[in-house]
């Protein structure tokens, strides 16, 4: 076995809550100051940059809009031209339409037919809504109430030239792609996304083109860890169920990490007879075992084999889940150079009584709904079993518990985590 590294020497800890079990804050915190950010980018088109990470900080190059616009379509005219109790009329001396800017010089007693998104023609400033001006022939009236400057918009009121936009670390999102394409960016710089291979150990678990035979169940971790990994935004890299023998886990690890930035596997991470990944990483790498006090997923693995991260998530479903969105995909994300917020967490109330007994930090799934009196409750969406699945799949938020409250009457405030925010 490898002496571990300084910063992987501590397996012991100080929990409130349950002995020698880490809290869930110390184990994200561990991870997260053991990771660090790949260094390599790469230039992509800017359709291809949604839901990667921006490798570098971006400038309004220009002003956006470019020039002074039209919010309206109506009449362009110069402020000194508007009435005041007397209505007045100004000669429409030609038309502005967006793409097609009228190119004269408007003079006094003058104004130019305009569209939104028009340039504002040279002399004028302000814009007079259409059905707020009577057209008579090439002549329109207007009354008073106008403002110099309405209905118009400014050249760099959107982002301002040299102005920063955005930086290092965001991951690009639907509208940061029209905020890219109207500074005229065509290709931007992004970190490389990382390659994370994943697969599930258990001599029970069976391809879905296998039938079941007794005893056994479908491995069903692989497709939710698949759809995860997906949403996170790695190259996710799926290997073959691995059986619960030290011989075929030793080489499925050795050979994920030769080609690997983190390697990820389900089950075997506890104390029973058939739970192989602990003595196997003990002679392969650095690796170090938690008791975590978070219910579902109270064993996890986190560590290092050769150039690969290696996270072991206990096998039933929702602690894989749980454990992924609360350990691994904040690493992730470090390793992916994410500059990311922690989840959003917000305090709504439980409308059903839920379960728990003092100890570990609980994550339940609830629904989020809103009530007839149009605020936002939250109840739970079923058995809480760490085996239940299909609580999970209704759910679409964690009731975030903390460790040592019990039993939670209909009526408590508690905190929830929207999985779309995750
Ligand atoms: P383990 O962590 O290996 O002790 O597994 C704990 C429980 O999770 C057992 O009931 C396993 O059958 C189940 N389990 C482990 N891996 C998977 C998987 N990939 N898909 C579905 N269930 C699993
Ligand atoms: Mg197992």
């Amino acid at each position: 076995m490898k002496p571990p590294s300084p910063d992987m020497q501590q397996d012991t800890c100080n929990s409130p809550t349950e002995s020698g079990a880490l809290t869930v804050t110390d184990a994200r915190d561990r991870i997260l100051s053991t990771i660090q950010a790949l260094t390599q980018t790469e230039r992509i088109p800017l359709k291809e940059s949604l839901g990667r990470i921006l490798g570098e900080n971006l400038c309004a190059p220009f002003d956006v809009p470019p020039w002074d616009n039209s919010a309206m379509d109506g009449y362009a005219v110069r402020s000194q031209d508007l009435p005041g109790a007397e209505r007045r009329r100004l000669t429409v001396v030609g038309t502005a339409m967006a793409g097609l800017p009228f190119n004269g010089e408007v003079l006094a007693g003058q104004c130019v037919r305009i569209m939104t998104g028009a340039m504002i023609p040279h002399g004028c400033d302000t814009v007079i809504m259409q059905e707020q001006a009577i057209r008579e022939g090439n002549l329109i009236s207007i009354g008073e109430g106008h403002c110099g400057g309405q209905h118009v918009r400014r050249a760099g009121g959107d982002l301002a030239a040299g102005q920063s936009v955005l930086n290092a670390g965001r991951r690009i999102r639907p509208a940061d792609l029209g905020v890219l394409a109207s500074m005229g960016i065509a290709q931007l710089t992004v970190t490389r996304r990382p390659r994370i291979a994943y697969f599930s150990t258990g001599d029970e678990l069976r391809a879905l083109d296998q039938a079941l035979d007794a005893g056994a169940i479908y491995d069903s971790n692989r497709y939710a860890l698949y759809g995860m990994l997906r949403q996170t935004g790695v190259e996710a890299v799926e290997l073959d169920i691995v059986r619960d023998k030290r011989d075929a886990l030793q080489l499925a690890l050795t050979q994920a990490a030769a080609d690997a930035d983190a390697v990820i596997t389900t089950g075997g991470v506890s104390v029973g007879d058939a739970d192989f990944v602990r003595d196997v990483l003990a002679e392969l790498g650095e690796i170090h075992f938690w008791k975590v006090g978070v219910k579902p997923g109270r064993p996890f693995a986190f560590g290092r084999i050769g150039r690969a991260w290696f996270f072991g998530l206990p096998g039933n479903p929702v602690s894989t889940m749980v454990s992924y969105y609360q350990f691994v995909q904040p690493a992730l994300r470090r390793l992916m150079g994410e500059d990311a917020a922690p989840p959003l967490q917000f305090k709504v109330t439980c409308v059903t009584a839920l379960n728990k007994s003092p100890g570990r930090m609980e994550f339940q799934r609830g629904i989020l709904a809103t009530n007839a009196a149009g605020e936002t409750v939250v109840r739970s969406s079923g058995g809480q079993a760490s085996n239940i699945l299909s609580s999970m799949s209704e759910a679409n938020c964690f009731i975030v518990l903390p460790a040592e409250w019990s039993d939670v009457p209909a009526g408590t405030l508690v905190e929830v985590q929207p999985f779309p925010g995750l």
